[in-house]
């Protein structure tokens, strides 16, 4: 396994300091954003889902929770802070679209699925592959994390555009602004290590705009 000394373990990271508070990945702050969202949520009248709706919420419950269980796999096996920090925010996601499904009475697929255990068939092989590529090397894993956060941009614009919903569209905004800062993360890592990435969910140059763009602060 590849060595990192602390140096360039702090070298990638910009901005913010490490948040003491935060070494489980899930600190006050993301407790309190989640009952935000929560409260958001419940403040709307809800209603009947399309099909491409329903469709949506599940997708995004399960990817969320892909990232997720990457990412606790990745921290385990790397080391690397900003797959522990991710990994919490993706959990956050997980209870922002649990949330939704709740509130229009959907089943929740991610629920009775343990990590590393996926509904839809497309994620579970693709969870698979993700997981066999990024257990090899820090070089996969950071290009695995760069992947999924495109690909769930990529779903989540998607998404949006199948709704009018107000409390669907603001937890996709969120979860959309999450997926660019954690591109940002990776994509540090990916310069800082030179490594070549090529992008497959978005246009290249989109993905490189958002990367090389600052850091938003969730709201
Ligand atoms: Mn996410
Ligand atoms: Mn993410």
């Amino acid at each position: 396994m590849r060595q990192l000394n602390a140096n360039p373990m702090r070298g990638p990271r910009r901005g913010r300091s490490a948040a003491s508070s935060d070494n489980a990945g899930f600190g006050d702050h993301r407790a309190t954003h989640v009952a935000q969202i929560r409260a958001m949520i419940a403040a709307q009248p809800g209603g009947d889902l399309t099909q491409g709706e329903r469709d949506g919420l599940l997708l995004m419950r399960e990817e969320e929770k892909m990232a997720r269980d990457v990412y606790v796999r990745l921290h385990e096996r790397w080391g690397l802070r900003p797959f522990a920090n991710i990994s919490g925010s993706e959990q956050a996601h997980m209870d922002m679209m649990q949330a939704l499904l709740e509130h229009f009475a959907l089943p929740d697929p991610a629920q009775i699925f343990e990590a590393g255990q996926f509904h839809d068939a497309a994620l579970q092989k693709l969870h698979d592959g993700l997981v066999e590529q990024s257990l090899k090397s820090l070089e996969g894993a950071v290009r695995v994390g760069l992947l999924i956060e495109e690909l769930d941009i990529a779903d989540l614009q998607k998404a949006k555009r199948k709704t009018k919903k107000p409390e669907i569209l603001a937890v996709y905004e969120e979860l959309e602004r999450g997926s660019r800062n954690h591109l940002r993360a990776f994509y540090r890592w990916k310069e800082h290590l030179g490594i070549a990435y090529q992008a497959s969910h978005l246009p290249q140059a989109e993905l490189e705009r958002i990367a090389l763009s600052a850091h938003e602060p969730c709201t």
